[in-house]
């Protein structure tokens, strides 16, 4: 656990200096509803009016009346990961020391449970649900990047038009591109909107997709021990220490 700790400590040493936004990020707050915004709400709403119609309501009672403006404007939300990059806060990398990361340690960093709400590209449905990361860092460059970076890229590339699997190998890719780890792995687990609704799935099932780069495809106990950690927090958070 020491290590971790230390390297909290270096996270947030790093982030004071660098970047002084809060770990869970609201991507609205970044963009106020400026006149860019509202120009493409009022170019969408008559559209969504019209779908009210054909689907045989009556879009001028009460309930109505302002439907369309909110949802195209909920729509502009659930999609605005589009106009941003994910991987640029990738680029907020710092360096382990040596002796803070041997080579040969093959030690991983992990974050788990990162919650995501996306929206299925197929029905224009939510799909949400839970990411773990982990990856081992390059043992020649040591880079690693802050922890919060790591949900920050899950949160962006959910902010679009998704598929689970596609989803599950951006964040993959954007990590081995950026960090050049020796590997890394992606596990999404979600439950899709589209299927319960519709009630082709059952309430109580998920769909879980992995994205694996380097010695995780490599090496597979590295990946046994990514899901033994992911159960020894699982059992931590049943006995209420993490909770
Ligand atoms: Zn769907």
């Amino acid at each position: 656990m020491g290590n971790s700790d230390e390297l909290r400590d270096i996270q947030e040493m790093n982030d004071s200096g660098v970047d002084s936004t809060p770990e869970i990020v609201s991507v609205s707050t970044k963009h106020p509803k400026d006149d860019a915004l509202q120009a493409r709400i009022e170019q969408l709403a008559p559209i969504l009016r019209d779908v009210l119609k054909t689907l045989g309501e009556d879009p001028t009672r009460a309930g109505l009346q302002k439907t369309p403006e909110r949802w195209a404007e909920a729509l502009l939300t659930y999609t605005e990961g589009s106009a941003i990059d994910p991987e640029e806060h990738l680029n907020v990398i710092f360096k382990l020391e040596d002796d803070d990361y041997p080579v040969g340690s093959e030690d991983m960093i992990m974050v788990d449970n990162i919650a995501f709400t996306s929206t299925c590209e197929h029905h224009i449905a939510p799909f949400r649900g839970v990411a773990h990361v982990a990856y081992i860092p390059n043992p020649t460059s040591k880079i690693v990047t802050g922890l919060s970076k790591i949900s920050r890229v899950v949160t962006l590339f959910s902010r679009r038009l998704q598929v689970q699997e596609r989803m599950t190998q951006q964040i993959a890719r954007a990590i081995d591109k950026h960090l050049k780890p020796m590997g890394v792995i992606v596990v999404v687990q979600a439950v899709h909107f589209c299927m319960i609704q519709r009630g082709v799935e059952q309430q109580s099932s998920s769909t879980i997709t992995t994205a694996r780069r380097g010695i995780f495809v490599s090496k597979p106990q590295m990946e046994t021990r990514f899901l033994d950690y992911l159960r020894t927090r699982k059992e931590s958070n049943d006995n209420g220490v993490l909770a």
